[in-house]
């Protein structure tokens, strides 16, 4: 179904423990396109052939042709209303936290004091021979010598999760995620484990679902239809909305 703000308002203040999980549609405004949109990061790199581990462990100067056209679609980008509003509503009390797909740093950016990311962090580059972290600096977008690390000399990725690699924070958020009676879905059709089991997680502890997407996806347009309710538009013009009522 479609929602209206005073549906969405009262759901929200009706519920114990609201969580936003949140994908590639809340940065598109910002500038990032989706990775998997036409003329996205996607449809320059083949992800099962760069962005694979293997392909850094096996042609790390190959798999950085990736790396470096990634960081420089993230470089510079800064956060969107939608990441706002949803520290907004975060300061209000009414968001536990979020979990991200993202890998950008906007919602930190933004001031939202609990992010959770899943696929990591573009914003540190990390050595696999000894666990270092090091600040992912615009030097390292220049065709050049593969970034090295300086404590053991083997070369770095950034500290996102590849293909093949386990992903992050899964027991924070299964923490996160306990007594959770309300999921906030923003800019992602939550379609690809494990962020999709995140939805069923919230539904099979009785909770609902609130949808921000620009069009229905499978949570509230079929299957799961029943239990969801979308608020439908744009994340960076309907959170604003929201969170304005909320206070
Ligand atoms: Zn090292």
């Amino acid at each position: 179904m479609i929602a209206d703000y005073d549906h969405a308002v009262r759901t929200i203040r009706s519920a114990r423990r609201v969580v936003a999980l949140t994908g590639a549609g809340i940065s598109v405004e910002s500038g990032i396109p989706d990775f998997r949109s036409p003329g996205g990061l996607w449809s320059h790199f083949d992800p099962a052939e760069y962005a694979t581990l293997s392909c850094f462990l096996h042609d790390p100067e190959k798999a950085w042709r990736l790396y470096r056209e990634l960081g420089r679609t993230l470089l510079g980008r800064e956060p969107n209303p939608a990441h706002f509003a949803l520290a907004r509503m975060s300061k209000a009390g009414h968001l536990a936290g979020i979990v991200t797909q993202n890998v950008d740093g906007l919602h930190q950016r933004a001031g939202n004091p609990l992010v959770l990311e899943m696929h990591g962090e573009h914003g540190r580059l990390q050595c696999l021979g000894c666990d270092l972290l090091e600040p992912f600096l615009p030097a390292h977008l220049e065709d050049g010598p593969l970034p090295r690390c300086r404590a053991c000399g083997e070369p770095l990725k950034p500290n996102v999760v590849l293909f093949e690699e386990s992903v992050r924070e899964m027991l924070e958020v299964a923490r996160l995620l306990d007594g959770c009676d309300l999921l906030l879905v923003v800019g992602t059709s939550a379609e690809v484990y494990p962020a999709a089991g995140l939805p069923l997680e919230v539904l099979s502890q009785g909770g609902s679902l609130l949808e921000f997407n620009l069009a229905p996806t499978r949570l509230t347009g079929g299957g799961l239809g029943r239990v969801g309710a979308l608020v439908e538009g744009p994340a960076g013009v309907t959170l604003p909305i929201l969170a304005g009522r909320l206070e």
